[in-house]
């Protein structure tokens, strides 16, 4: 094959673009995921009261997001950090998107936070720490969400791959990949985000793909122009942690922006996207 320098095995099949040429759209409640348009998912890292979360719901909605992010269950470095509110947090989720007809997403550590998931959200997420968790994947698989699955801390694209392809496996055809930084030498940025995955993704892969700044840099003035690059190399949607107090946040508020940041960057992408 003259287009590859570096061969590729491909061991996933149902993930393939090879099998299934056309783009897959994946819709998650009110929102959907795809080619045809930019998706915003934004909101804090962490679920921290009912009040900042509908606050953060209705200034991110009006700025273009289609979809609430927040985590009730968070998988923190230090057993001693807020490790989210857990259902009482995917409660408020619910509450957040009914009032602001925002989707919702809301990662999941264990087959209990899936069961809880599936009463109060449009979505789950598999995060990078559990990308190769495959009895979590498969749970996913089983769960009648769609599932937003970010790249692991130091995963090839080809396991990410038949990371995803355990969930469809499961009879689950609703994948989202999410690349959100690797772990390299570099200590600048927390991981170093792999745009060269977005491409990669888009020729092996017929699922949508989307891209996290936030996690990827873990600061905050990093992030406008990641988003921007990830929109220009052909990302269908971003994850953006946005904050109504970053610097009082119960998690990764460095890498949170204001409402202000998050407006004006999404007015910034507008002439380049078209937002659902
Ligand atoms: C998150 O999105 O809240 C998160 C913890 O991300 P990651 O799994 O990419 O670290």
């Amino acid at each position: 094959d003259v287009d590859r320098i570096v061969p590729v095995t491909e061991t996933y099949k149902l993930a393939n673009r090879k099998f299934h040429p056309d783009p897959t759209t994946v819709k998650a409640g009110p929102a959907s995921i795809g080619p045809d348009n930019m998706t915003i998912m934004a909101g804090p890292c962490a679920v921290e009261t009912e009040d900042q979360l509908m606050l953060i719901a209705k200034a991110v909605k009006a700025s273009g997001a289609t979809i609430l992010r927040g985590g009730a269950y968070k998988p923190r470095t230090s057993p001693y950090s807020f490790q989210g509110l857990e259902e009482e947090g995917l409660r408020y989720m619910q509450e957040a998107g009914k009032e602001t007809g925002l989707a919702t997403i809301c990662e999941v550590v264990s087959r209990e936070a899936i069961e809880a998931a599936v009463k109060y959200v449009d979505m789950i997420q598999i995060g990078a720490r559990n990308m190769q968790n495959f009895i979590l994947l498969k749970e996913a698989g089983r769960s009648g969400l769609p599932v937003l699955l970010k790249r692991g801390l130091s995963a090839t694209i080809e396991e990410w791959l038949n990371a995803a392809e355990y969930i469809i496996a499961e009879g689950n055809p609703n994948v989202v990949l999410c690349e959100r930084g690797i772990r390299t030498f570099e200590t600048s940025t927390r991981n170093t985000l792999d745009l060269s995955a977005v491409p990669v993704l888009k020729e092996r892969t017929h699922l949508p793909v989307i891209v996290d700044p936030s996690h990827a840099t873990g600061v905050y003035k990093y992030v406008a122009p990641l988003a921007k690059a990830a929109v220009a190399c052909g990302a269908d949607g971003l994850m953006i942690e946005v904050h109504n107090d970053p610097a009082h946040a119960l998690s990764d508020g460095p890498q949170s922006l204001t409402f202000e940041k998050f407006e004006k960057l999404t007015g910034e992408l507008a002439p380049y996207i078209s937002l659902a």
